[in-house]
């Protein structure tokens, strides 16, 4: 069988071990998915003494290595580079690549909700690793669209402040919360007002758990769009399956498994 790992430190309860290891069945590949607590003193004894073996075809990296693992492995692709981050590790006959799948899992999800992001005002709260993924992914996708001789998407980064998120938000189109503020425990908390909130926005939030956060639920009261990170987590995961086993991930069930384990 091949090994796939989740690594972080504190590993906490994460949903990537039931969508994954539903997916390899829904195939019927011989591979299983596993998360691992390593303490950031064990994540270079781990690396070379685990991840290099035969049997292990790769990992997901979350907080805190998503750094500090591009400095003990062979290559980092392009994309991973460009973000300065590394999310997903592939083991290739014992040489381990880095990859970044956050930025394509958030666009897939954009896009399956709002379509083409072209001419869209884009508010984006946070600055680590995955506001560096978003911003890199929306960039570049907008860049594609101006060549081709459309008006590009704009991306306003701004102090995180009542007056400033007020600016922004007051044209915007979408509202991306990739921060963890309002995930499980703290679900009481938001990051924007929700007098500030309004019907002409799309509010992205990355937080997962709960799939509802309170800025969703008062957004959608606003009568705004929402779109929550469920679905990032299940097409990030779906490119970093695709890296693995060379297959398209079953995304549908990947879908139910984690809605359903989140209560959903
Ligand atoms: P990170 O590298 O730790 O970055 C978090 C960012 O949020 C930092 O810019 C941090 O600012 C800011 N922040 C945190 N608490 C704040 C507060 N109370 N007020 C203002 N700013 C605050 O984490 P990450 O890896 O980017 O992840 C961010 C969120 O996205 C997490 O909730 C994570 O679960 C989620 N995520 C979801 C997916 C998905 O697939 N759905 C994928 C990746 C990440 P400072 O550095 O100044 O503290």
């Amino acid at each position: 069988m091949k090994v796939c790992y989740l690594i972080g430190y504190p590993i906490g309860h994460s949903m990537s071990p039931t969508m994954h290891n539903a997916a390899f069945q829904e195939l019927g590949l011989n591979y299983g998915y596993e998360a691992v607590s390593v303490e950031p003193e064990g994540l270079t004894g781990f690396l070379n003494g685990v991840l290099r073996r035969p049997n292990v075809r790769g990992a997901n990296v979350t907080i805190p290595h998503k750094i500090a693992v591009m400095k003990d492995i062979d290559a980092v692709d392009p994309e991973a580079a460009a973000i300065g981050a590394v999310n997903t590790i592939v083991n290739d006959g014992g040489i381990l690549r880095g990859c970044n799948t956050d930025g394509r899992g958030a666009l897939e999800a954009l896009k399956e909700s709002i379509g083409e992001l072209n001419d869209k005002r884009v508010v984006l709260l946070g600055a680590g690793g995955a506001a560096r993924a978003v911003r890199r992914a929306v960039e570049l996708a907008a860049s594609l669209r101006e060549k081709m001789g459309r008006r590009h998407a704009e991306i306003s980064a701004a102090p995180f402040d009542e007056t400033h998120l007020r600016r922004g938000l007051k044209g915007a189109d979408i509202l991306i919360n990739a921060t963890p503020i309002g995930m499980h425990p703290d679900v009481g908390e938001t990051p924007v007002p929700r007098h500030l909130l309004h019907g002409r926005l799309v509010v992205f939030d990355l937080v997962y758990n709960p799939p509802r956060t309170r800025l969703l639920k008062e957004a959608e009261e606003e009568g705004a769009g929402t779109l929550s990170g469920v679905e990032m987590l299940v097409y990030q995961g779906a490119e970093a399956f695709l890296l693995w086993t060379g297959r398209r991930a079953p995304i549908g069930l990947m879908l139910r498994v984690v809605r359903r384990a989140l209560g959903g």
